[in-house]
């Protein structure tokens, strides 16, 4: 029998029979959050529902908007429709949303990643008749090398430059991506440096999962820090005049994209650390196996190849558009 519970619109994935979207992308009276990141939390919603460690991080990039707050697993009924959200393992708070009705149930993943990174809420499998999955990294070339092998990489090049005295300037996602690093690398050789933007987000997200106390980079720093100090910065900071006061430095970035040559020279930087905050292409498979779906749907990345891979393996799988975006090297409000 045809599922029909979940539905993609104008607005974004609706579930009539709740009158509910989920991360729309046009203005709706109730919206259900899987995340903080802007292609999936919009500003302009009547009433928002999201995981508790989502609410104030939303709350700190769209303002005073009005939002009901839920705790993993936590079942609630819109209209006799179930909801629940359960961890996605992408950025603090991410969660897939499960939705059940009569014996029906559609899993919708957000953005995520199976690997446990240590400082996110781990993903945890959903089962389900209907599997809506992102596919950013869906072909078989994505494989991410394991964390610790990335930031001992990271740790070295730090050391190198702060040998030579050169600024180390480490471009990462403002959230989700940053507080990783923050979490994760150590002040061996010198300061972690904070970005302003990285410094604020660091404050909201660490307000529900705690971070160390990194310093903020502002203009009356020691520039004898300077010299031994990785600086944090969000990827769209890397024009000439901000860069230009750190002199001398050498700039790298930790992005899933950094697997790929190209993306490395294309974007100018020194070095690139593989580091993505979702799946990788084989994260991908086991989870979609492990929803034992029916019908699998890839909304964005690599859809069409993706989809095509599940077929021809046995298991049904289709594309819907969506304007989600990849891994997002910038944002509007990450303008420095
Ligand atoms: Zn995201």
């Amino acid at each position: 029998m045809k599922k029909t519970l979940l539905e993609f619109t104008d607005s974004g994935i609706y579930c009539p029979k709740a009158d509910v979207y989920l991360d729309p992308w046009r203005p709706v009276s109730k919206a259900l959050i899987s995340h903080a990141h802007a292609d999936h939390s919009r500003w302009g919603h009547q009433h928002y529902i999201s995981h508790e460690f989502s609410t104030p991080i939303i709350k700190h990039r769209l303002g005073g908007v009005e939002i009901a707050s839920k705790k993993w697993g936590e079942r609630f009924s819109i209209q006799g429709v179930h909801f629940s959200f359960h961890p996605a393992g992408h950025i603090v708070g991410s969660s897939q949303i499960k939705v059940e009705h009569k014996g029906e149930t559609w899993v919708f993943s957000g953005d995520y990643k199976t690997y446990d990174d240590g400082y996110t809420t781990p993903f945890e499998p959903q089962k389900c008749d209907v599997f809506i999955t992102e596919c950013t990294f869906g072909i078989p070339s994505f494989k991410w090398p394991s964390q610790e092998l990335i930031f001992d990489q990271i740790q070295q090049w730090w050391k190198e430059n702060a040998e030579k005295g050169i600024t180390s300037v480490l471009f990462g996602y403002s959230l989700g991506k940053a507080q990783r690093l923050s979490f994760h690398l150590r002040e061996e050789v010198g300061p972690l440096l904070l970005h302003p933007v990285i410094h604020a987000h660091n404050e909201v997200v660490g307000s529900v999962k705690s971070l160390p106390p990194h310093q903020k980079l502002d203009k009356n720093i020691d520039p004898k820090k300077l010299k031994t100090a990785l600086i944090l910065a969000p990827p769209n900071a890397q024009d000439a005049s901000w860069l230009k006061k750190w002199m001398p430095y050498k700039t790298a970035a930790a992005s899933g994209w950094m697997a790929t040559r190209g993306a490395r020279r294309r974007r100018g930087y020194d070095t690139g650390f593989v580091l993505s905050d979702h799946a990788d292409f084989y994260e991908l498979t086991n989870a979609v196996k492990a929803t034992e779906a029916q019908h699998v749907i890839c909304t964005h990345g690599y859809t069409e190849i993706y989809s095509r891979f599940l077929n021809s393996k046995g298991i049904y799988a289709t594309t819907a558009d969506t304007p989600f975006e990849d891994e997002p090297v910038t944002t509007e409000e990450e303008k420095p």
